[in-house]
Parts: C-alpha cells; structure tokens; sequence
C-alpha cells in the first residue's frame, strides 16, 4: 500500500487514543502530551512543550523539515468541554464506530484533526520537505485560549515566520478566513448598605450597574447602527450582551455590591480596545467620584476583561488564502460564527485561517461524532500540504 494509504489508516487509531485521555479542560492534558511526544520521538521528531506556570498543562511544538520561513502551522487545542449532564449513549472517553461515525469526546472539536496530523507524519517525512510543517498543539483554548496565549512569546522566536497557519477546528473542511473577536467582562461595583427610606446615606449598587448597563444598550445601539459592518456575519456588526448579574437582598435594603457578567463580539476592523476605555472613563470620571462623595473611600467599580480573543480578519487575495483554498481543494473562502485561536496567530503577524474536518453543529454536544468522510477529506489535505511544501 501506498504511504498515503497507510496514513489513512492510522487515523482512526490515533483518534481512539486521543479520545481515550480525559482532557476536560479543568484536567490536566500531559499525559496526552507526553503521549504525543513520545509518538514524535519514534518518528525521529522532536517536541517543544511550553508548560503552564504550575507544570500541569502544556502547549506541543514540533517542526517537521527544515526550521525555514515559508512553512505551514498546523494548530489544534487539546482540551475538550465537559460532558458533566450530558446524556451520552455511549462511554464518551472511549471511541466508538457506528456506521460512518466516530463517536466520542472531542472527535470533532478538536481531536480528530490532531489525530489526522500524526497520521500523516511518515508522509511529511517522506516527502523531503524543503519549507517545514508545524505542530502547535494547545491546552484550555476552551476556557478564554489560555495556553495559546502562553506559546505566542515561544513561537514568535523559535517558529521562522510561516506561510500560513490551519488552526483545524472543525468548518467541514471548508476555508474561514474570519470570525469576530470576543471580549468578556466581569463589573463588580461596591456601594454602601443603608435602609431604603433614607437615599442620601447610601450608595446603590443595582442602580449603578443600571446605569452601566444602560451604557452598554448605548454602544449596541451605536455600533448597530454607525460601526464597522461586514457583511459576511449575521449580524454584519459588532453586538453586545449583559449576561448573569447578581445584587440586592431586599426591597427595603440599600444593596451594598452587585456584579454582572458582559460580552461584545467586535467584527474584525472594531477598535475594541476604545470600546473599553469608554467604558473605564465614564466609571472613573462619572460614577466613582459621585459613589465616593456618598459613601467614602471604600465605593467603586472594578471591571476586570476575564477572556479575550481576538478577530480573525480576512485577507482576501492574499498568498495564505490562495494556498489554504488550494490545500482544501476550495475556490472560496467563508467566515465562522464562533472564535478560535486564529486571531492570536494574527496577532504577530502569521496568517491563519479555520479549516479542519468535522460539523462545529457536533462541537460541545452529547454523542460529538466525526465521520470517516470528513477524516478521508482532511487525509487529502495533507496530502496536498505535503506536495506544496516539498515542491
Ligand atoms: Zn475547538
């Protein structure tokens, strides 16, 4: 059998062993890891791992050629969402076959792209690569990508600037070239207790956390209508959500705290960052100087930003998008609705789109399956990755 054939048929058991680690991301990913490692080893290939600060999460990254620029990274997050009250039919740690599918944890979001990589590795060795091909496998991409953020320092000095880079979540081996950012935020204001019948001798926590709020309506109303539109997302334009707020015990009580949950969704070209600042200077010259006449030194509004991705913007015509269309045997590209770590790659300037095999409709859902077509799809992929890169 051809090498290629004999790659194919490595994918399914690399994908049982992927599923087979419980990598959740509140667990620790290094015996994946270390499995992956040590499968690279045996192919003659060393790894990098860039460990999280308490030495229980680590990033992978490998080169395969020659450490030159004009190579393709191929990204994945290792970490999976839970499958805490999820009704599975099946043992979802353990890979199960049912007609074209791969069930299980993972399969689509993100392992089953992981496990096409090391297929394929006897391929790319093979296949005497004059520009490199790239592994960066990383951990909590789940939870606000924590462990990309982490490797960016390590690749933008160890990695010679790439082509491109194919961060694999699941598009059904479509091309996106973009998706929005998202920023979360957490509002914690601090007011002053007092009993309702007497205003002037407290500071109302709830009421301040209105009136941020109403803040937040005012600039989803304003980039509704006057911001950056891109027509390519439903909705073309930047949009905003309060989520969970919490304050108050009693009518007749002056809440003394309140805390509430937000997050907007910047299409790529937003100035996010002024979006922020606006916010952080009415707190600071209009809220806090009135909470802190009232109540002294101890009121004030902290708003911390708990995750951030940054957007991934198209560059139509560029030489990344004609290689990634070429690579997936596309004429075209298309966006995404949800976030990956391709705007972190953009971030320092190596380009990168979302194209990996599996529906992002399975992603996070009780019985996530691949099917063997999606996997073949990608096999091909990297069939044609191989060729460009040796040529
Ligand atoms: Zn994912």
């Amino acid at each position: 059998m051809s090498i290629a054939g004999d790659c194919a048929q490595a994918v399914e058991p690399l994908l049982r062993e992927l599923v087979g680690f419980d990598t959740t991301s509140r667990n620790s990913n290094m015996a994946l890891i270390r499995h992956v490692e040590a499968y690279l080893a045996s192919n003659g290939i060393a790894s990098h791992l860039v460990v999280n600060e308490d030495g229980s999460k680590a990033n992978l990254f490998a080169t395969i050629g020659p450490n030159v620029e004009g190579g393709v990274v191929l990204s994945g997050h290792t970490d999976v969402v839970p499958v805490d009250d999820q009704d599975w039919l099946s043992d979802p740690f353990t890979l199960t076959t049912k007609d074209d599918r791969l069930v299980g944890r993972g399969t689509a979001d993100m392992k089953g792209f992981i496990a096409v990589c090391l297929a394929y590795v006897p391929l790319f060795l093979a296949a005497k690569l004059t520009r490199p091909i790239h592994f960066a496998f990383t951990y909590d991409e789940e939870v606000g990508c924590l462990g990309i953020q982490q490797m960016l320092p390590y690749l933008r000095e160890h990695c010679a600037a790439p082509r491109l880079v194919v961060v694999g979540e699941p598009t059904s081996m479509q091309v996106a070239a973009a998706h929005k950012g998202q920023h979360v935020s957490r509002t914690r204001i601090t007011g002053r207790e007092a009993h309702s019948s007497r205003p002037e001798d407290g500071v109302n926590a709830v009421m301040v956390a209105a009136e941020l709020i109403t803040l937040i309506s005012g600039f989803a109303a304003r980039e509704r209508e006057a911001g950056v539109k891109d027509a390519a997302f439903d909705p073309p334009y930047t949009s905003f959500n309060v989520g969970p707020i919490r304050g108050g015990s009693m009518f007749n009580i002056i809440p003394n705290a309140c805390e509430f949950d937000w997050e907007f969704r910047p299409v790529p070209g937003t100035d996010a960052q002024a979006i922020l600042d606006e916010y952080q200077r009415y707190i600071d010259e209009t809220l806090v100087p009135r909470m802190q006449a009232v109540g002294g030194k101890e009121c004030g509004v902290a708003n911390e930003v708990w995750a951030y991705l940054p957007p991934l913007k198209a560059e139509p015509g560029s030489d990344a998008e004609t290689l990634a269309m070429m690579l997936a045997g596309k004429n075209e590209t298309t966006v995404v609705a949800f976030g990956t770590e391709g705007g972190h790659f953009q971030s320092i300037d190596f380009p990168a789109v979302v194209c990996g095999p599996g529906d992002i409709a399975q992603a996070h859902k009780p019985d996530e399956f691949i099917t063997q077509a999606e996997l073949a799809a990608c096999g091909k992929f990297m069939e044609r990755l191989a060729r460009a890169l040796s040529a």
